[in-house]
Formats: structure tokens, sequence, C-alpha cells
């Protein structure tokens, strides 16, 4: 087993409020919202930053748009949310897991 905090959740190691789970994704709550509504989208299998996705993960990330955008209709924003992926340190990625970013509701625009 790595180190990574995000394989742990995904193993049930560490708890999170889960939005959504398959055999491919995990959807939860970000533990610090930056939003009124602020969860995260990731695929169960590690790939470390967005610029790491390979070809064959096509089919993978584009599944975590699509589940995204359906559980943000499911929490009542799915007209006006922001999806953000950060890579790299200095973008301010924390968690070197591939994960996407939705926040939306009353306030925006949403810092991050
Ligand atoms: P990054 O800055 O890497 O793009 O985003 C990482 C996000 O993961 C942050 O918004 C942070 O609040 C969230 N996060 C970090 N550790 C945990 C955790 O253990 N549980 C949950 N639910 N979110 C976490
Ligand atoms: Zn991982």
């Amino acid at each position: 087993m790595n180190d990574c905090i995000f394989c742990k959740i995904i193993a049930g190691e560490i708890p999170a409020k889960k939005l959504y789970e398959d055999d491919d994704v995990l959807a939860f709550w970000d533990i610090s919202p930056k939003a009124p509504v602020h969860f995260l989208v990731i695929p169960k299998k590690h790939i470390p930053r967005p610029v790491d996705v390979k070809e064959d993960d096509d089919p993978l990330t584009g599944k975590l748009f699509r589940i995204g955008a359906q559980l943000a209709g499911e929490k009542g924003v799915g007209d006006d949310y922001r999806v953000i992926f950060n890579n790299g340190e200095k973008s301010g990625q924390e968690v070197f897991h591939l994960h996407m970013h939705i926040l939306g509701g009353k306030g925006k625009p949403w810092a991050m």
C-alpha cells in the first residue's frame, strides 16, 4: 500500500463522507470546503497529476466529468458549478492523486 491519502480513503482505511462509488470512481465531500457545495471526484486508479493521464485513461477521465455533473445536479448546483483540477505544487495541488473539485452554491465565485 502506498502513502496516498486518497488511496487510503478508497481502501476504507481513512473515513470520508462518500457521495458516490462504483468500480472506477469515488466521490466524497471535501474535508475543508471552499464553497457551500464542494466535493471531490477521483478515479480509484492512482494517477498522481492531470499531466500523468495517459490515452488509456480517456474513458476514466471522461467518467469523472459525467459523474461530477450528475452529482452536482443531485446536490442542487447542476446549472452553475466550477470544476478545478490542480496540477503540481505551485498550482496548489496538495494531494497527488488525481481529483476533480466541484464547487457551487451561494456566494460565487468560488475561490480556491
Ligand atoms: P488540492 O489542493 O490537492 O487540489 O486539493 C486537495 C483537497 O483535498 C483539498 O481541498 C483538501 O481540503 C482535501 N482533503 C485533503 N485531505 C482530505 C481528507 O482526508 N479527506 C477529505 N474528505 N478531503 C481531504
Ligand atoms: Zn492514490
